[in-house]
């Protein structure tokens, strides 16, 4: 059981359509009586598509709505297929994933990471930074020196009280493969990262889901989880927020 504030962020990745909001209503009504009950925050990150959609089906829900990254530079460009942090803004997003290692793997460096969050926060949008080792990073037993490399160039010259930065730790062998991080491993590495990053929110990622959220929330010093793949079913997210309280 928890009476923290928990964040609870759905990232959709490149999945949805103008249809898919509909599955919101659940989502909705449930968080309706929820949110009287608890601290909670529920964030969705769907594709840029439907972040305007969603915005206004979620109006007055106290759900809000982030992006899944944004370019380096917040004015507008020559920038063909580039979607700035202002734009998000002012579509209704009002955080933004940065960092995400789908995007790291396509050649997005720290340096770039640390641009991108810069131009985030002088728009005004909360980040989600994503830190994460591979799986021969992990391996090779280096992963507290890939997370503080990925801590100390990803915000570097950024005021480390920001309190609108929250650092969701996505272990890169853990996202879409139902594995997850043992236990006491999770809780030093969280431990970790909130020490070197000065965070007072550090969330997980990597194959939650109901039957595992349990296990996961036995570890106090997460303050919430992003979710990928159980988020774009409506219960499955439900049942993800319901049990953390549990
Ligand atoms: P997953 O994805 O929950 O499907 O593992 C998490 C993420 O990539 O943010």
């Amino acid at each position: 059981m928890t009476n923290k504030y928990m964040y609870f962020i759905a990232n959709w990745k490149m999945f949805g359509d103008l249809r898919s909001i509909n599955s919101l209503n659940k989502v909705i009504k449930f968080f309706k009586i929820f949110k009287k009950k608890k601290f909670v925050k529920i964030i969705y990150c769907p594709p840029n598509t439907l972040i305007r959609a969603m915005s206004e089906k979620l109006l007055n829900s106290k759900i809000e709505v982030g992006a899944q990254n944004c370019h380096q530079n917040e004015n507008a460009g020559a920038f063909t297929g580039s979607v700035n942090s202002k734009m998000l803004k002012n579509v209704g997003a009002k955080y933004v994933i940065i960092g995400h290692s789908e995007n790291r793997i396509t050649g997005e460096t720290d340096k770039l990471i640390n641009l991108k969050i810069k131009s985030a926060i002088k728009s005004g949008l909360k980040v989600i930074f994503c830190i994460g080792e591979t799986l021969n990073e992990k391996r090779r037993k280096a992963t507290k020196r890939v997370l503080d490399r990925q801590i100390s160039l990803g915000l570097k010259k950024i005021n480390k009280k920001n309190s609108n930065i929250i650092i969701a730790y996505e272990p890169v062998w853990s996202i879409g493969t139902g594995l997850i991080p043992a236990t006491e491993e999770l809780l030093g590495i969280v431990n970790f990262i909130k020490k070197k990053s000065n965070s007072k929110k550090v969330l997980y990622g990597g194959s939650v889901n109901p039957k595992n959220v349990n296990v996961l929330n036995s570890i106090k010093n997460i303050d919430g989880f992003l979710v990928g793949g159980a988020s774009q079913d409506a219960k499955k997210f439900i049942d993800i927020i319901k049990k953390t309280y549990n």
